[in-house]
C-alpha cells in the first residue's frame, strides 16, 4: 500500500542546525496551507490504497487540531484508507493536554517527540524552544490522552557531549512511556547558522561520533529498543510502518512544499516556495523517471537491520557476495540464511560499504 506524507512548512523559530524547510508560523497562512493541501488532494490523478499518513515538518503541531482534521477528511474521502498508522511530528514547546486530545480525536495516532536531549545546555546550544522537563511532561500528557506508539528524537555528535551525558540522556528518555527512537547525528549543513568554521570545530571527530553512536545503540538495545535501521530503535512491534515503506522501497506520496514522493516508478518532489504552494497546484519535479531498480533496493534495503535476501537478486547475488567476504571478515557485516546485512560498526561506514558492493 501507497504511504502518504504531508509537509507542514511552518515553525515557531529557526533551529540553528535545520535544512528542512520551513518558514514562520501565523496563523492566516495556517488557513491558506489547508486549503491548498486540500485542493491537492482533491486533485489527484487517482484513488489509491493507503495504510500510513505522516505529518511532517516543519513542525505539524503548530496546527491547530481541526486543520488535521480537515486534511484527514480529505484524504479519507478521495482514497481508499485502511487501519493507518497516522503519525505527527510535535515540537514539545507546542502542546498542551487538550491539544493532545484533540489530536487524538482527529485520529492521530503517533506522535514523534524532536526531543533531542535530557540536558538541557545542549538543548540552549541547539536553539530549540523547550527545556527537558517541558519536554518530558509533554510525553507523559501525550501517553495519559491515550498515546500508546509515540517516538522520540535523541541527537549525537553534539560539542562537548561524553558518554556520560549521552548516557543521562538515554536514560530519563528510556524512562518515558516511549515505544520507538530516532537518532540523529549533528552536522552543520551548508546554508545554517552552525556551517561556519568555529562551530564545525566543535564538533567531536568522526572516531569520537562513532562512539557516542555505538555507545547509543548498545544502551538502548539494553533498554528494549531494538535496532531496526541505522538511525531506529524500537520495541518490538512498533517500527515506523511509514518509514519502512522508504526502506522498503514502497511507494509513497507526498503534499505540500517540498514534498517528495516515490510513485510508479518516478521519483519528483514540489518546490520550496510557500506563496506559489498558496496560489496554484505547483509542478513536480522529477529527480528519477526509472526508479525502484535493484541498485536502489539494495541500497535502501542494507539501512535495515534484516538487511537483504540474497535470492531477491539474482543477478547481483554472486558478485554482492564476493565483495561482502571481506566487510564480513572485518565484523562490519553478517550472512545468515543468504540474508545480508550490516552490523552495527557497519552502519557507520555504510555509504562506503554500499558504493563497493553495487558499483
Ligand atoms: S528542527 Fe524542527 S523545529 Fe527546528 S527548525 Fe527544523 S523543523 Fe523546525
Amino acid at each position: 500500500m501507497t504511504g502518504i506524507y504531508i509537509h507542514v512548512p511552518f515553525c515557531a523559530k529557526k533551529c540553528p542546525y535545520c535544512d528542512f524547510f520551513s518558514k514562520n508560523y501565523t496563523a492566516d497562512n495556517e488557513m491558506r496551507f489547508v486549503r491548498a493541501i486540500v485542493r491537492d488532494i482533491e486533485n489527484f490523478p487517482e484513488r489509491i490504497t493507503s495504510d500510513t499518513i505522516y505529518f511532517g515538518g516543519g513542525t505539524p503541531s503548530l496546527l491547530k487540531a481541526e486543520s488535521i482534521s480537515l486534511m484527514l477528511e480529505a484524504l479519507k474521502n478521495k482514497f481508499d484508507i485502511i487501519s493507518p498508522e497516522v503519525t505527527m511530528e510535535v515540537n514539545p514547546s507546542t502542546v498542551y493536554r487538550n491539544k493532545l486530545e484533540l489530536y487524538r480525536q482527529a485520529g492521530i495516532n503517533r506522535l514523534s517527540f524532536g526531543v533531542q536531549s535530557a540536558n538541557d545546555d545542549e538543548l540552549k546550544l541547539l536553539g530549540r524552544l523547550h527545556n527537558y522537563e517541558k519536554a518530558a511532561a509533554a510525553v507523559n500528557e501525550a501517553y495519559s490522552c491515550g498515546f500508546n506508539n509515540i517516538s522520540c528524537d535523541i541527537m549525537t555528535g553534539l560539542p562537548a557531549q561524553t558518554t556520560q551525558k549521552l548516557g543521562h540522556t538515554i536514560d530519563m528518555i528510556s524512562d518515558l512511556p516511549v515505544t520507538h527512537i530516532s537518532s540523529y547525528i549533528l552536522k552543520a549543513e551548508p546554508g545554517t547558522p552552525f556551517y561556519n568554521e568555529e562551530f564545525i570545530n566543535t564538533l567531536p571527530d568522526d572516531d569520537y561520533s562513532a562512539e557516542l553512536y555505538l555507545f547509543m545503540v548498545n544502551k538502548l538495545e539494553q533498554k528494549g529498543f531494538m535496532q531496526y535501521e541505522i538511525s531506529n530503535l524500537s520495541k518490538k512491534g512498533y517500527e515506523s510502518r511509514h518509514n519502512l515503506k522508504y526502506w522498503h522501497c514502497e511507494e509513497y506520496i507526498g503534499f505540500g512544499p517540498s514534498a517528495h514522493s516515490y510513485h510508479k516508478g518516478k521519483r519528483y518532489f514540489l518546490p520550496d516556495s510557500i506563496e506559489d504552494f498558496f496560489k496554484a497546484p505547483m509542478s513536480y519535479k522529477i529527480t528519477d523517471d526509472a526508479a525502484g531498480g535493484y541498485d536502489e533496493r539494495i541500497m535502501l534495503g542494507l539501512r535495515l537491520k534484516e538487511g537483504i535476501a540474497l535470492d531477491d537478486y539474482p543477478e547481483k547475488a554472486h558478485i554482492i557476495s564476493e565483495r561482502s567476504e571481506k566487510f564480513i571478515k572485518a565484523g562490519l557485516m553478517t550472512k545468515q540464511n543468504n540474508r545480508l546485512s550490516l552490523t552495527p560498526k557497519g552502519f557507520l561506514v555504510s555509504n562506503s560499504i554500499i558504493s563497493d558492493l553495487i558499483l
